[in-house]
């Protein structure tokens, strides 16, 4: 691979290129990829395609080494335990399912870790459920897993946690799950992986006539109509999952694409241009988060600070307890608060780390005294800066 592959990410922050309507893939920092069942796992064999692995991980190792994050989402637990368990074809009851996911989320898990491990990355696995992205507490956690693991250069190696997972409470398929993700994690893109090229304006296997659809800049009900229904009992993700995926990753400020990943180097082929689908987003996704705390959620509570947390705030940092004069309210861990000031202007809102109760505790004191004071470990600020929103921003 050259050195100036168009996977690396450039020193610029503009994806678009100017001879195109289309980013490169250079300009990306966050990126998820998500890669399907089918393209991981052999359907006659049932065993795992290693060397497509490893050209994958090849390519996830030049986007990393070129300083982007990557995130994978990888779908094939079902899909290998089966055959492990010598599981019928064809649809699977819920018990056999999760049965399949928990022996094959073992083998997985260590194929990634060895395959990113061989490239130089640390592969960390999480396994969440619906609720881990659906309900504002346990988001926290799991966003700030995530963060943490970035930061730390790892990778994350994320699939649902099928074993545990029923009808009710269950994704059951990686393309919302890793539209979730994707946003949960500020990302800037998400890659779908999958058996067909993108979106077609007919399925092409039923119509020689079918065109790729190269950009959609918005979904709208034509869209929806073109991605019908066609889901296989080995993967569960079908065209209408891949749309559903995208109005969520655009919603959130992700731009999104469907590409082949059949071929050996997916990535580094759509970084060459080859044909795929993108969805693309008006937002950014800290502008869609912002607008997101800003909108849609009710203030359970108020947090006065003190006028040095109001001009660090300004500057862009977090919320300290050191800075807060008063807590009022009763709220929980992952709440919308409103943030004044001294003189009792709104300066902000954001989600707070602390139930109203440990706030208190913590109010003026230093972050270095958390552990003391509620007698556990806890997060230094109050009001991480990326869960807030100023009245100017
Ligand atoms: N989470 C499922 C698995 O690992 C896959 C869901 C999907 O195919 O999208 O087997």
């Amino acid at each position: 691979m050259r050195l100036n592959s168009p996977l690396s990410p450039s020193s610029g922050t503009q994806p678009a290129t100017p001879a195109s309507p289309l980013p490169s893939l250079g300009g990306f920092k966050r990126i998820v990829i998500k890669v399907g069942s089918s393209l991981l796992v052999d359907r006659q064999e049932g065993g795992l395609k290693r060397l497509w692995l490893e050209a994958l991980a090849q390519d996830i190792a030049f986007l990393h080494r070129g300083g982007a994050d990557v995130l994978v989402v990888s779908s094939g637990s079902i899909a290998l335990g089966r055959t492990v368990l010598g599981l019928p074809e064809g649809n699977l009851r819920l018990e056999d399912s999760q049965a399949a996911a928990a022996v094959g989320q073992i083998a997985l898990a260590r194929i990634w870790s060895e395959v990113l491990g061989d490239r130089g990355m640390t592969a960390g696995q999480i396994l969440v459920t619906l609720g881990d992205t659906e309900q504002r507490r346990r988001y926290l956690n799991a966003r700030a897993t995530i963060g943490r693991l970035l930061d730390l250069r790892a990778v994350p190696v994320i699939n649902e946690n099928d074993t545990v997972a029923t009808s009710e409470i269950r994704y059951g398929d990686n393309d919302r799950l890793a539209a979730r993700v994707a946003t949960m994690a500020s990302a800037d893109l998400l890659i779908l992986l999958s058996d067909v090229a993108g979106l077609y304006t007919a399925p092409p296997s039923e119509d020689p006539d079918a065109k790729l659809i190269p950009l959609v800049p918005r979904i709208n009900a034509e869209i929806e109509a073109m991605a019908g229904g066609a889901a296989s009992a080995f993967s569960r993700g079908g065209m209408r999952t891949k749309i559903e995926a995208a109005k969520i990753a655009t919603t959130g400020g992700t731009h999104m694409l469907i590409a082949d990943g059949r071929i050996m180097h997916p990535v580094t082929k759509i970084a060459e241009g080859a044909p795929c689908t993108w969805f693309l987003t008006g937002s950014n996704p800290v502008t869609a988060r912002k607008k997101w705390i800003a909108g849609s959620l009710e203030p359970r509570g108020v947090l006065h600070i003190d006028a040095g947390a109001a001009q660090a705030l300004c500057a862009g940092r977090s919320l300290l307890p050191a800075g807060v004069q008063r807590v009022e309210g009763r709220f929980s861990r992952g709440d919308c608060v409103v943030i004044r000031d001294p003189q009792g202007a709104e300066i902000g809102r954001g989600l707070t780390a602390y139930d109203a109760s440990d706030a208190i505790l913590l109010a003026g004191r230093n972050s270095q005294d958390i552990e003391s004071l509620l007698g556990m470990p806890g997060r230094s600020a109050l009001i991480h800066r990326d869960d807030m929103v100023l009245a100017g921003d």
